[in-house]
């Protein structure tokens, strides 16, 4: 295991992130969805540092893996509260291919959001595949796979304080 951002820098980045989320939408009432479950660390940290009225909804994307069908999704808003008429902030751990945030932003547009801004703690460098960028990301990363502060792998990891780029030898620890 390798840190690529240590405990200090994430809370840096995501200070930034609540200050840029504040510039751009003042006192206004705001839901906050985070996407499940790597956003979770995030959605509780960026939270505590907005002060305007504030919903905090959760949404889930999974992808069929091992189909052909590259970005195929399916979105999971069962638990999320209504959001017609509302402005909202989608929080992503990661913006890598941009399936999952595109495809959410679709889905919120359906259900006619008033407006949708998005951010994510980081962004891979080259790897992007969907038109959209998110308005905010705090860190942009190459192109390794990264774990910690909700990331996973094999669903460990996610408690790391610090994000870390896993290595070869880390594998057969997990879980
Ligand atoms: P995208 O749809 O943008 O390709 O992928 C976004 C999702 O893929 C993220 O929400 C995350 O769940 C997963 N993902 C992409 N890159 C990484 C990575 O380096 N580490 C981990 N743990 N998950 C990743
Ligand atoms: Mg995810």
């Amino acid at each position: 295991m390798r840190v690529l951002i240590d405990e200090e820098q994430v809370g840096q980045g995501v200070r930034r992130m609540a200050q840029f989320i504040t510039a751009q939408h003042g006192d206004r009432p705001l839901t906050v969805l985070g996407v499940m479950t790597g956003s979770v660390v995030l959605l509780a940290d960026l939270i505590l540092l907005l002060e305007m009225p504030l919903r905090v909804g959760v949404i889930q994307a999974s992808s069929y893996r091992g189909g052909t069908q590259r970005g195929e999704l399916t979105i999971h808003d069962e638990l999320m509260p209504t959001i017609t008429g509302c402005d909202v902030l989608v929080l992503d751990d990661i913006f890598d291919t941009g399936h999952t945030l595109a495809a959410i932003v679709r889905r919120l547009e359906m259900l006619g959001a008033a407006s949708i801004r998005t951010a994510v703690l980081l962004r891979k460098e080259g790897t992007q595949v969907v038109a959209m960028e998110p308005d905010f990301a705090a860190f942009d990363i190459p192109d390794e796979f990264v774990v910690g502060y909700g990331l996973d792998y094999q669903d460990a990891y996610r408690n790391l304080p610090y994000i870390a780029v896993l290595e070869s030898d880390d594998l057969h620890h997990a879980k």
